[in-house]
């Protein structure tokens, strides 16, 4: 993998021999849908949180590695919303006895903020219908949906409270790179706006190492990282809670890696710690909490994400979504049309799952942890373990040693070479596991044709 053009995607990032850990989850095809259920209720806890998927944007933006589709018609949106509201439906009855609480509700895609608000409230009283709902709802709002008051206001009145804002950069150039539709005033607007009508939280998403093309292509190193200081400088004088700041990935399967092959794409590999730094500058000047390696937030409190899907209890709804209890994980069908017809038939639309063991949701939940920069001795009371497992402690002190890790008590943290060595297996991770996934199942679904095993390699 760590070959080819010299993009995010083909390539990964160069991290220290302990941290790059390769996971190759191996799904098996969910053919007895009792047999899934099941498996997700004798294993799920009492507190849940709950990802939606809506996969449709208005159109779609070259270098995106999400599943997601145009959406050509509202009524498309309306049919959907029916089928979620009956997969609510499915795991509302199945967990009954349980009457487990939500205590997340994510929205993601795709770009959720195209939902009418009344399809929220629908999706809101359905949850709280079947579910201790005690929480409001979060989604990931593209900045031109969120340019009028009212539009937010509307969203605000519906249950949504929290509000991750694409605003990618406030940098025309680093907009055109990146092929965003929208303006740099609708992404003030838009901040200003959700801060003004009251949400509870606000996240601002901004994105490092740009593509070299079109404008952005001709700017110096240093003007690039300076465009990228003046972007967190500017996310956090609109009043933004958090930022977060990620790098751009390049999958092989999105539209803009035709320009990657023709040899006109690159990006600046070789300097990302240059922008961590600058990052992590900004957050120790504003005095910001470093709540994940790649986030900042004004305290300790982040916005809700799909960071359940590590740990789990998740329930995962709707086309290309992913559950995970802790023991047992599941991927729906990533086809809208497949989804909408399995849901009709009152069935949970999951096409694989697998089993996860102690050992796996142990490391899972250290990574997961490691992510926000520290690790506690006594985390892992929560997985059966009375003390921390032995392969972590010797991955610990191995750390310690290398410097990339400080133990102060019983907490281990990370140090600013090990916050930027984190922040690269992470995003490593990320292009081996759900950015091939996504191409992988979207491949399979569309094709009809579902292996009985799928490894993600
Ligand atoms: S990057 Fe976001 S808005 Fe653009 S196509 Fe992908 S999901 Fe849609």
């Amino acid at each position: 993998m760590d070959s080819g053009a010299p993009i995010l995607g083909a390539r990964k990032l160069k991290v220290s021999k302990l941290l790059a850990v390769k996971a190759v989850p191996r799904f098996y095809r969910v053919d007895d849908p009792h047999v899934h259920l099941n498996n997700f209720k004798e294993t799920t806890g009492n507190a849940v949180g709950i990802y939606v998927h809506i996969p449709f944007c208005r159109s779609l933006c070259v270098f995106c590695p999400y599943f997601k589709d145009v959406l050509r018609d509202y009524r498309e949106l309306e049919a959907y919303f029916k089928a979620l509201l009956k997969e609510v439906e499915v795991y509302g009855k199945l967990l009954e006895e349980k009457n487990p609480s939500i205590v997340e509700i994510h929205v993601g895609g795709g770009t959720p903020s195209l939902v009418p608000p009344r399809l929220y409230r629908e999706l809101a009283d359905s949850l709280s219908q079947f579910f201790n709902v005690k929480c409001g709802i979060s989604i990931e709002a593209n900045p031109e949906d969120l340019r009028s008051y009212r539009a937010v206001e509307e969203l605000y009145s519906a249950g949504i409270d929290e509000v991750s804002i694409g605003v990618q950069s406030f940098d025309e150039r680093v907009l055109r790179s990146l092929g965003r539709k929208h303006s740099t005033e609708d992404s003030a607007k838009a901040v200003e706006n959700s801060i003004k009508a009251g949400y509870k939280w606000v996240n601002v998403d901004l994105m490092f190492l740009a593509p070299n093309i079109r404008g952005y292509a001709e700017l110096t190193l240093e003007e690039k990282l300076e465009a990228f200081r003046k972007d967190l400088e500017k996310g956090h004088e609109l009043g933004a809670h958090q930022i977060t700041f990620y790098p751009t990935i390049i999958p092989s399967s999105s539209p803009g890696y035709r320009l990657v092959e023709l040899g006109k794409v690159s990006q600046e590999l070789d300097y990302v710690d240059a922008f961590i730094d600058m990052a992590l500058d900004f957050v120790k000047d504003k005095n910001l909490y470093l709540v994940r390696v790649y986030s900042a937030s004004r305290k300790r409190y982040e916005y809700a994400t799909v960071n359940l899907e590590m740990v789990g209890p998740l329930i995962g709804l709707g086309a290309g979504a992913w559950g995970n209890t802790g023991l047992y994980q599941y991927v729906n069908i990533h086809d809208v049309v497949t989804y909408i017809s399995t849901t009709e038939k009152g069935l949970p639309p999951a096409a694989y799952s697998r089993n996860l063991s102690l050992a796996s949701r142990t490391w899972r939940l250290f990574f997961d942890q490691l992510s926000t920069a520290e690790v506690r001795e006594d985390l892992f009371k929560f997985t059966g373990f009375k003390n921390m497992p032995l392969k972590v402690r010797f991955l610990l002190k191995a750390m310690e040693l290398n410097g990339t890790v400080e133990r102060v008590g019983g907490i281990y943290r990370l140090t600013r070479r090990g916050i930027k060595e984190v922040y690269k297996s992470v995003i490593n991770y990320v292009i081996d596991v759900p950015v091939k996934a996504t191409e992988m199942f979207t491949r399979i679904s569309r094709s009809g044709k579902y292996p009985e095993v799928v490894e993600i390699k």
